[in-house]
């Protein structure tokens, strides 16, 4: 009987590529071969950064027709159809390339925003899996909201006494809900492609899908939906941050940015539990007055602190922080870094995080409590698990023009950095989800165990 191959594909982002990346290396540690499939200039820009991807993984690159790298600026409608087009094809000849060597692909799975991938698979009669790289929770509010509750959520109001009961999750208010849900949403090429994912999956019969998160993280949203086969496999973080099964694993081995190296020698010289950390992911590029503000906030709170800013694309002269100098004297701001070394630093104190689902899996499993400041997408929803399920942080209350005031900023650091009651019992319960996590990741522990029963399905395929 032949090895059971993986055909994974991602979309090219950092909040994609560093979760299936290590669901990849995962699979490689369980005998299962991987073929890892995403863009071209995605893959380009990871091998000038990564120095730690295993050699085990077989890389394939697709155009998606910006293979200069994708900006935000560009035609966001044009890019989805052309990855589309472009990495369909190239999934149906790498699965033709790979039966004629020999090495026949017996299931691909594939993570958001990538519906046609499917559609590939369904075409050669290979199985198939969703690999869901946000909570559980999110995808039960986008299955909700497609059926029978999206009247109601576009209806949705400000008014402090709106709020939304959906069946088996927390009561959410409208600021709870995920921005490409909103009447207000900008960004019109997500809600489509949501909706083409859960018809595919609605096509199946309960479809699989495989969830970054735990069982005991999300007890209830996992089970929300009846139709569908949700399996907790998470966290995906490299092992040397989280069930140290393999030491030398300490990168994803993805990062589409270069890191800074001098910033750990500075984490180095800090007392314990002092460095308040923030970091806005790879996406957020946020106006100048909102920086401003957190910069104000920063210096208003007088700890040491380890600012991402990072560079722009087109620099203007205006975008200088007005304060640059006094901040050099306080903290140290880097253009990227290694957010999982940062994390478990013993000098780590707080993180002012907006809350992209993988910052906030990685201050769980890593026991850092946090400053949820989110802005868009999933951030909203994550922040209220932080803020109110999972008691591990404390969410920022930007004004009316969504601002968040500098005062703001140093009452939810200093809430939780300070010795008062609130700041003891968000450490503590960072603390207890630390453990919960390691636990899931144990040897038999439930994401081991769900993640073991579907490498078995794996080799029944072959
Ligand atoms: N990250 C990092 N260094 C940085 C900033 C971010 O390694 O300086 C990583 C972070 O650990 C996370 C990913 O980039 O794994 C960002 O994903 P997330 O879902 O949090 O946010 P997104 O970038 O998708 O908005």
């Amino acid at each position: 009987m032949s090895r059971p191959h993986v055909l994974l594909v991602t979309f090219p982002a950092q909040g994609h590529i560093n979760p299936s990346l290590t669901f990849a290396k995962t699979l490689i540690r369980n005998g299962i071969q991987v073929t890892f499939a995403t863009s071209l200039s995605a893959q380009r820009r990871m091998a000038k950064a990564a120095s730690d991807i295993t050699n085990d993984i077989t890389f394939v690159a697709f155009s998606d027709g910006y293979d200069d790298g994708f900006k935000l600026s560009d035609d966001h409608e044009h890019y989805m159809t052309e990855i589309r087009n472009r990495g369909s094809d190239t999934l149906r000849d790498t699965i033709l390339d790979s039966a004629n060597q020999g090495r026949r692909i017996t299931c691909l799975v594939y993570s958001l925003l990538l519906p046609w991938a499917a559609a590939v698979a369904r075409e050669v009669h290979i199985p198939c899996a969703l690999l869901w790289i946000q909570p559980a929770t999110v995808l039960d509010l986008y299955y909700y909201y497609f059926n029978g509750y999206g009247e109601e959520i576009n209806n949705s109001s400000d008014d402090p006494s709106w709020a939304i009961q959906l069946p088996r999750l927390p009561l959410l208010a409208k600021r709870d809900i995920p921005s490409f849900m909103l009447p207000s949403n900008s960004y019109k090429f997500a809600l489509p492609s949501f909706k083409e994912q859960l018809e595919t999956l609605d096509a199946e019969t309960k479809p699989k899908v495989l969830v970054n998160t735990f069982d005991a993280l999300e007890p209830d949203a996992l089970k929300a939906i009846e139709h569908y086969d949700l399996i907790g496999i998470g966290p995906l973080i490299p092992s040397a941050f989280l069930d140290g099964k393999d030491p030398s694993d300490k990168a994803v081995g993805g990062d589409l940015f270069h890191k800074s190296e001098d910033y750990v020698q500075w984490l180095n010289s800090k007392p314990e539990s002092s460095v308040v950390y923030v970091s806005f992911g790879s996406l957020l590029r946020l106006p100048k007055v909102q920086m401003e503000e957190i910069a104000k906030g920063l210096l208003e709170c007088r700890r040491p602190f380890l600012w991402v800013i990072h560079a722009k694309e087109n620099k203007e002269e205006d975008d200088e922080l007005s304060c640059l100098e006094e901040l050099k004297q306080l903290g140290k701001i880097v253009p990227w870094c290694s957010q999982l070394e940062v994390l478990t630093h013993p000098s780590l104190g707080c993180f002012v995080t907006h809350c992209g689902w993988n910052s906030t899996l990685e201050s769980i499993a890593c026991g850092v409590p946090v400053v949820a400041f989110p802005r868009w997408t999933d951030q909203g929803t994550n922040a209220k698990l932080i803020q109110d399920v999972w008691r591990t942080g404390l969410r920022v209350n930007p004004r009316e023009d969504d601002t968040v005031e500098s005062d703001e900023i140093k009452r939810c650091i200093e809430t939780i950095m300070d010795d008062g009651e609130i700041g003891r019992e968000l450490r503590e319960n960072a603390k207890k989800w630390k453990n919960l996590a390691r636990e899931a990741m144990q040897e038999d522990g439930s994401s081991t165990k769900n993640l073991k029963a579907f490498v078995e399905e794996l080799g029944d395929c072959c």
